[in-house]
C-alpha cells in the first residue's frame, strides 16, 4: 500500500519547484499557489517519491505520462481559469492537471480513453477533497455534449488537428488551449471563440506530448 505522507522535505522541494517555475516565466500566482498546494508525489509511483519535484514528465500506467510541471503551469496560465468555470480536460492521465484546475476552483470534467487510467480515479486520494472533478471514460475527440457548453477546454495530448466537436462545445467567449502537432513537436495554441462564432488563434511555445488518439482502449 502506498503511504500518502506529505513531509517537510516534500514541501521544501515543492517550494523550490514553484520558485523554478517563476524563473521560467510563470507569473499567475493562483497557478503557482495551486502547484504549491498539491503533493505531486501522490500522483506517481513511490519510486519517484522525491523526484516528483523535478521539472520533468514521468511515466504513469498504460505507457502514458504525467506532464512536466512547467507544461501544466503553462497551459493552466494560458487558460485563465476563474472560480466556478466549467472546464473540459482531454486526457485525465494521472489526474494531476485536473487537480490543479480543481484547486483553483474550476468545475472540472475530464475524459480519459485508457480504461486502466480511468479506473485509477476510484482510488484517487483527493476524491473527497475535489468533488468538483467529474471523471469520464471516452474519446476526447467527441467531447461531452451532455454537459456543454464549456467556459474553457484544455487538451493534454498532442492533437493532430483542432477537434471540430470541441469547438462546438465551447461557449461564445470561451477559450481552448491545445498542443497542435507540427511534425516532431507541438505548438501550444490558445483559441478564443468570439461571440460571433469566429475564432481567434494565438500561438505560443513548442512542447512534446503523448499523442491524442481516437477511440477508447480497454
Ligand atoms: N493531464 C494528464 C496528462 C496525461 S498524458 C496529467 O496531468 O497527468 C495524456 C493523456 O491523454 C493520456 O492519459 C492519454 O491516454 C490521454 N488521451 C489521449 N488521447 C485521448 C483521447 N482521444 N481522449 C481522451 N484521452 C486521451
Amino acid at each position: 500500500m502506498k503511504q500518502y505522507i506529505d513531509s517537510y522535505q516534500h514541501k521544501g522541494l515543492r517550494k523550490r519547484l514553484v520558485d523554478l517555475l517563476r524563473t521560467k516565466g510563470i507569473s499567475d500566482e493562483r497557478v503557482l499557489d495551486a502547484i504549491n498546494a498539491i503533493p505531486r508525489h501522490f500522483f506517481l509511483d513511490s519510486a519517484f517519491d522525491l523526484r516528483a519535484y523535478e521539472d520533468k514528465a514521468f511515466p504513469i500506467e498504460a505507457d502514458q505520462t504525467i506532464s512536466q510541471p512547467y507544461t501544466v503551469a503553462y497551459q493552466t496560465q494560458l487558460l485563465q481559469v476563474k472560480k466556478s468555470e466549467k472546464v473540459l480536460e482531454i486526457g485525465t492521465g494521472s489526474i494531476y492537471q485536473s487537480s490543479v484546475l480543481a484547486e483553483m476552483g474550476a468545475r472540472v470534467y475530464t475524459i480519459e480513453r485508457q480504461k486502466k487510467l480511468y479506473d485509477a480515479q476510484k482510488d484517487f486520494v483527493f476524491r473527497s477533497k475535489y468533488p468538483n472533478i467529474k471523471f469520464f471514460y471516452g474519446d476526447g475527440f467527441e467531447g461531452l455534449t451532455a454537459f456543454m457548453p464549456f467556459d474553457k477546454i484544455i487538451i493534454t495530448a498532442a492533437a493532430p488537428f483542432i477537434p471540430p466537436k470541441l469547438i462546438e462545445q465551447l461557449r461564445p467567449g470561451g477559450m481552448m488551449v491545445i498542443p497542435l502537432d507540427e511534425g516532431e513537436v507541438q505548438r501550444m495554441l490558445r483559441i478564443t471563440k468570439n461571440t460571433d462564432g469566429t475564432l481567434k488563434e494565438e500561438s505560443f511555445e513548442e512542447f512534446s506530448f503523448v499523442p491524442m488518439l481516437t477511440g477508447k482502449n480497454n
